[in-house]
């Protein structure tokens, strides 16, 4: 796919000139980019970048505060946006399943039980 330099519409394939506005498209056009002329806000984070913001995430509190703050736009970079969206998604899917352990055992008398296993008479 590509696009015409001129007014930026789409252009069909092997065509010669752009339909649009009638740009030569012949050597004009460029379906290749480097990174490095990727807009930062675009640009896909390395490998160490999150892994490192995984870390600052898994702060308790400030980590939190900071997957909120970047997941509702802070964040300039899109990938950067989009993985504190994703990582707090997993952090509210960890809480539920808790709870939902929680609530079940406390339901089911289970954590009766296990203060009394725990406070059972030791034998020696
Ligand atoms: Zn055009």
């Amino acid at each position: 796919m590509s696009f015409c330099q001129n007014c930026g519409k789409e252009l069909p394939d092997q065509a010669k000139k752009c339909p649009e506005c009638g740009a030569d498209a012949a050597g004009n056009v460029r379906n290749d980019i480097t990174l490095e002329e990727l807009p930062k806000r675009f640009r896909p984070l390395g490998a160490w970048a999150y892994f490192g913001w995984s870390l600052l995430f898994s702060i308790p509190v400030v980590g939190l505060i900071l997957l909120i703050v970047f997941s509702t736009g802070a964040a300039r970079n899109i990938n950067l946006r989009r993985f504190a969206r994703s990582h707090f998604c997993m952090l509210l899917f960890i809480f539920i399943v808790i709870a939902a352990v929680l609530i079940v055992g406390a339901a089911t008398g289970s954590w009766l039980t296990f203060t009394q296993w725990l406070a059972r008479p030791t034998r020696f």
